[in-house]
């Protein structure tokens, strides 16, 4: 039973936001939770299918995740990456997942987000459409929620609205430090002729390192309506600052002419990507964040896992909330960092302090073409598969 669609109606839980992290947390609550997800509403700004910026690749953490929610993404139109190369300036490493015959699997977010949220409502949690959080104001008992159609009440709140979140800047107003990412994007048709990439193949290189854009230049495979695409993109993860003697448009720009395309041709567009670090605001009392609100991976900007994984560790925190009447959320931040989640991604935020640190042109291309044992060893070990960590 919802709580009704008065202006006033008051909620158990108000989530704001139908991307992954916020729909895995109503998942989640559905199934740990139900008389919580009963009175629980989603608000979504955009109505689904939705565009969101975002190369769409689905590592199998983020299988596993949507496995242990009874969701199989075989469900949802994708490609496959058979494997993933790791590249400095077109020579590197290649890598599957441990396990697995491919690298990842790639979908198209409008189509993927689009059937998280039916999965939601076929588990009986309200989701709104078009309706846009402007604010929230958060009182001892109750937080208020401000949309464009009215105020609504919920005694507890969760910012899943992104890296751009307007829950996050409500609660975090003191933060200090502002640690975001950013990618740039474009979509391709194949061009086998002129591009030296293997096209069921997804790239990853460096090569824009020592240009002091710490991050990477990618190529994904990927499908739009069935029809093969390729996904290019620029990721600068920022953890550091740096002159760059390029922009980032111009990094995407000469890979893109080494593979026979010219940028000016396609439409370019950017996003921010808010990254994960232990300092983070994580909760406050009455909210959480989750997902990009929270903070993502800031080695490879890879937000679609932990947005799935933060879900479960929110879902509980509510539950636990409700059992004992104590909606500080003290203990969530602490819940975070100690999941196998926050184990990973701040592994992540060390690894990506020294290797973005590493910007000569040899020593980064010394380790894609020499170290790859070393690189596979503490991916393996340290940064994937944390789906698997603590369980047999
Ligand atoms: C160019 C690019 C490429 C990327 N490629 C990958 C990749 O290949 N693999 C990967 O794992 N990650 C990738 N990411 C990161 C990934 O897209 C994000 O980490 C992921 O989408 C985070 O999910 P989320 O649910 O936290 O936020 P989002 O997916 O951003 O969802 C937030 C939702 O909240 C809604 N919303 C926002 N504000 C409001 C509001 N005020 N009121 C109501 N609703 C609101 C939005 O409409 C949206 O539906 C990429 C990101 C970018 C920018």
């Amino acid at each position: 039973m919802h709580a009704g669609n008065s202006p006033h109606a008051e909620y158990d839980v108000i989530i704001v936001g139908a991307g992954p992290a916020g729909c895995s947390t109503a998942l989640h609550l559905a199934r740990l939770a139900p008389d919580i997800a009963a009175r629980t509403l989603v608000l979504e700004k955009a109505h689904h299918p939705r565009h969101k910026l975002c190369a769409g690749g689905v590592i199998p953490d983020a299988e596993r995740c949507l496995q242990r929610l009874g969701l199989d993404i075989s469900e949802v139109p994708h490609v496959t990456a058979s494997q993933a190369h790791f590249d400095f300036a077109g020579r590197g490493l290649r890598m599957r997942t441990r396990g697995n015959p491919y690298a990842f699997h790639v979908v198209r977010r409008d189509e993927f987000d689009a059937w998280l949220v039916r999965k939601v409502r076929e588990r009986g949690i309200e989701v709104r459409e078009g309706t846009r959080v402007k604010s929230i104001h958060v009182d001892d008992d109750i937080v208020r929620v401000e949309t464009a159609t009215g105020t609504l009440r919920a005694r507890a709140v969760v910012g899943a609205d992104g890296s751009n979140s307007v829950v996050r800047k409500a609660i975090a107003v003191e933060e200090q430090h502002t640690h975001v990412a950013r990618a740039l994007e474009i979509i391709t048709p194949p061009r086998p002729e002129t591009s030296s990439h293997v096209q069921t193949d997804s790239y990853f290189d460096f090569l824009c390192i020592p240009q002091g854009i710490l991050g990477y230049v990618w190529d994904f495979p990927t499908q739009i309506k069935g029809e093969a695409r390729r996904c290019w993109g620029v990721y600068d993860s920022n953890i550091a600052a740096t002159e760059k003697e390029i922009p980032l448009r111009l990094a995407l720009a000469e890979e893109l002419r080494r593979h026979g395309f010219d940028l000016a041709e396609y439409e370019l567009k950017g996003h921010p990507i808010r990254w994960f670090d232990s300092r983070n605001v994580f909760a406050a009392p009455r909210v959480v964040l989750v997902g990009d609100a929270a903070g993502a991976d800031v080695l490879y900007g890879e937000g679609i896992s932990p947005a799935l994984g933060y879900g479960e560790i929110a879902a509980q925190a509510i539950r636990d909330a409700f059992a004992r009447q104590d909606f500080s959320f003290q203990d969530y931040r602490q819940r975070v960092l100690d999941s196998p989640l926050g184990k990973s991604l701040r592994r992540r935020t060390f690894f990506a302090r020294i290797f973005y640190r590493l910007r000569h042109p040899t020593v980064q291309a010394f380790i894609w073409r020499r170290l790859g044992w070393l690189v596979r060893i503490i991916v393996n070990t340290f940064l994937i598969d944390w789906t698997l960590w603590g369980r047999d």
